[in-house]
């Protein structure tokens, strides 16, 4: 038995004891976890129950941004030795299927991630996890930024998927804790500035404290107005990233996006949206789409490592574990000032990176 944020159900979160698999296959780590990133998901599970197939039906532990400590390897790991700070790729796809085979390994629909029922998650002291899903820190990442290397592989993703290139113009729309990420990702990448849309100023203010990033709301402000005045009237951005799901954003993003530029889904929807096919085939602009990452955890922990990218100012406050309902309670609630709330479990014996490390 380990102590767990479990969700028994729909708005019922609890932390208790609850019986977690943890035998360690020989090409598996055991990692005490520090910790971990609230993430929409999370919070979308404990407020609904549910994310489109995917239904909590028996009590499920949450969370999937981890980091932590190696504690113990399996006995034909040879990357990783006891006392490593990491973090995890939260997605165990079966490696001999055939989206495995062809690299793309995000959309194996075997995939066991974690805290998409019925698979627990990782707000628990101690995880087993394969060796190839486990990444080191350098020493100089902490623990908070390799809880964000999740969300953050999200943005670089989307950069890959753009087949960004250097000096291109980007708009994301969309200014969450993932258009954030992608709006930084796409930066590092190379993008000459980054304009990101919302509707909440607490939001863009957030963003546009980074240099390269500047903030548009579209509730008193046309996208349309400030791409024009940069890019030329008529013209429009090299790359566009939906990043809010919000039906009425994919006709604002597509009428940024330049002549032979791309447009980029990252944002997911509740439901279909209606979509001008012909506005797109008349600039005949690339459409792409993201659906979490694949093969980037080593170049995002790279960026964050390098210091091209800052991600500790989107971490709005630390709770510790024993008060992670409260942690969900706040997450729930909203805050447009929020970007991520953090739950650190404080791994024992590593004095070096506790506390607010
Ligand atoms: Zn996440």
């Amino acid at each position: 038995m380990a102590q767990a944020l479990v969700l028994e159900q729909r708005g019922e979160l609890r932390l208790r004891d609850i019986a977690l698999p943890s035998a360690l296959g020989p090409r598996d780590v055991r990692i005490a976890i520090h910790t971990v990133g609230i993430c929409g998901s999370d919070v979308h599970y404990y407020v609904h129950g549910a994310i489109g197939p995917f239904v909590v039906r028996e009590p499920m532990v949450l969370g999937h941004e981890a980091a932590g400590t190696v504690t113990e390897i399996g006995s034909d790991v040879t990357t990783l030795n006891i006392g490593d700070r990491v973090c995890m790729e939260p997605g165990i796809p079966d490696p001999d299927s055939r989206p495995s085979r062809l690299g793309i390994y995000n959309v194996d629909p075997a995939v066991r991630f974690w805290a998409t029922p019925p698979v627990h998650g990782c707000l628990t002291p101690s995880v087993v996890h394969p060796a190839a899903l486990t990444f080191r820190l350098p020493d100089h990442v902490s623990f908070a930024e390799g809880a964000m290397v999740e969300p953050f592989a999200v943005g670089v993703h989307a950069t890959v998927r753009a087949g960004l290139r250097p000096g291109d113009v980007c708009l994301v729309s969309g200014a969450g804790p993932i258009g954030i990420m992608v709006a930084l990702a796409a930066l590092a990448a190379g993008a000459a500035q980054v304009f990101i849309t919302d509707i909440a100023q607490a939001k863009l203010d957030i963003a546009g404290a980074y240099h390269g990033i500047t903030p548009i709301n579209v509730r008193t402000t046309q996208a349309r107005s400030v791409i024009d005045a940069t890019c030329g009237a008529g013209w429009g951005v090299d790359v566009a990233f939906e990043a809010s799901g919000f039906p009425g954003a994919y006709d604002d993003a597509l009428s940024c996006v330049r002549p032979g530029g791309v447009l980029v889904f990252v944002g997911m929807p509740a439901g279909k949206v209606p979509f001008d096919i012909v506005a797109a085939q008349a600039k005949e602009i690339r459409m792409e789409t993201v659906f979490r990452y694949a093969n980037v955890y080593d170049r995002a922990i790279g960026l964050i490592a390098s210091g091209k990218v800052d991600l500790m100012p989107l971490v709005s406050e630390t709770f510790p574990f024993a008060h992670a309902v409260a942690a969900f309670e706040r997450a729930a609630a909203q805050q447009p000032g929020d970007v991520k709330l953090h739950i650190t479990l404080q791994a024992p014996g590593d004095r070096k990176h506790g506390g607010a490390f």
